[in-house]
């Protein structure tokens, strides 16, 4: 125990965390998969971001590949939670895989979105960060007509061809202030600018951003578990600071937390992000319960009883679906 501490060391664990739908759905459908068709199994992209999850299907017999054309031809190949471009989808299907799309309900609705506006001849405006997979699969469903805006400062940069037909779009698991910021100066220079339908971020961001912002004003430390590449769970992070966290870090498993975090703290946040799997939190419990952090308080927001019905290829009965 940390003798500069004297008061009671509490941890503040944050409700809802860890596993949304769409990343259970789609752990669910690569474990069914190698269940239904057995090893291997080919799997575009990390199904979802963390390593462990990746590391634990990797030892089921999963095998995971940037491109179809990684893919022995005829095989089984899953497309990850993120999504995919209609060019990925002909890609295996010219090399005749069997495609089990695990791409994610919500970001499918950003896709049919982007379908529509682009063919009422509006330019979208998609906020999201370059190079996330997310973002690549969903730009390219209206590749002539979208424009990425990265964050609020290229929303004062960006150029449009046309300054009447705009709407925005987002990554689904955006910081939800510094979306509307984004917006809000998008919106300075193009009054026109629409808005979406419905929320692109989805609700798994939305309620774990509610969440720690709970959290983060009593916390003299935050942790969230999850992985580097996971832009929701290093959203969090982000959201754990602006709100009053003293300090914040992501860790992957529970052994990166750092002796010298926990000097001089008597309450420590705990969330994760949605693909992260409730053991790893568990985990990080166990070892704040040994250093002393054994009064545990569940800091709840919203409860999250969403499921989604596994991919259509894998539901093998009428009642299959989970
Ligand atoms: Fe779907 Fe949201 Fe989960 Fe991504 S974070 S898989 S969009 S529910």
């Amino acid at each position: 125990p940390d003798p500069s501490v004297t008061g009671p060391k509490r941890v503040l664990l944050a409700a809802p965390r860890g596993y949304c739908a769409g990343v259970d759905r789609a752990v669910i459908a690569v474990e069914k998969a190698l269940e239904q068709y057995g090893a291997p199994v080919y799997v575009r992209k990390q199904i979802v971001h963390n390593v462990h999850v990746v590391s634990e299907l990797e030892k089921s017999g999963a095998i995971f590949v940037d491109e179809v054309d990684e893919v022995p031809e005829g095989s089984h190949i899953v497309f990850s939670a993120h999504g995919v471009s209609p060019a990925v989808v002909q890609g295996a299907a010219d090399r005749e895989l069997q495609a089990i799309d695990a791409t994610c309900p919500l970001v499918t609705k950003v896709h049919r979105e982007a379908v529509r506006f682009s063919k009422q001849d509006y330019w979208i405006l998609l906020i999201g960060h370059a190079g996330h997979e997310e973002v690549e699969g969903t730009m390219g469903h209206a590749p002539e007509r979208t424009i990425l805006v990265n964050d609020p400062d290229e929303a004062d940069r960006i150029e449009v061809p046309d300054t009447e037909n705009l709407i925005w779009l987002s990554q689904t698991t955006l910081s939800v202030d510094e979306t509307m910021e984004t917006v809000r100066r998008l919106r300075e220079r193009f009054p026109h600018l629409a808005d979406p339908p419905s929320d692109d971020i989805c609700y798994a961001t939305q309620n774990r951003q509610v969440a720690i912002k709970k959290v983060a004003p009593s916390a003299d430390l935050v942790i969230v578990v999850g992985s580097a590449n996971s832009s929701n769970s290093v959203r969090l992070v982000e959201v754990a600071l602006e709100y009053g966290a003293k300090a914040a870090y992501r860790v992957d498993y529970a052994s990166e937390i750092k002796q010298e975090w926990l000097e001089g703290v008597s309450s420590v946040g705990v969330s994760s992000g949605a693909s992260v799997p409730e053991v790893l939190v568990e985990q990080v419990l166990a070892d704040l319960k040994d250093a002393g952090f054994d009064d545990v308080e569940i800091v709840k927001t919203a409860e999250e009883d969403l499921m989604f019905s596994l991919p259509k290829e894998l539901r093998t009965t009428a009642t299959g679906e989970r």
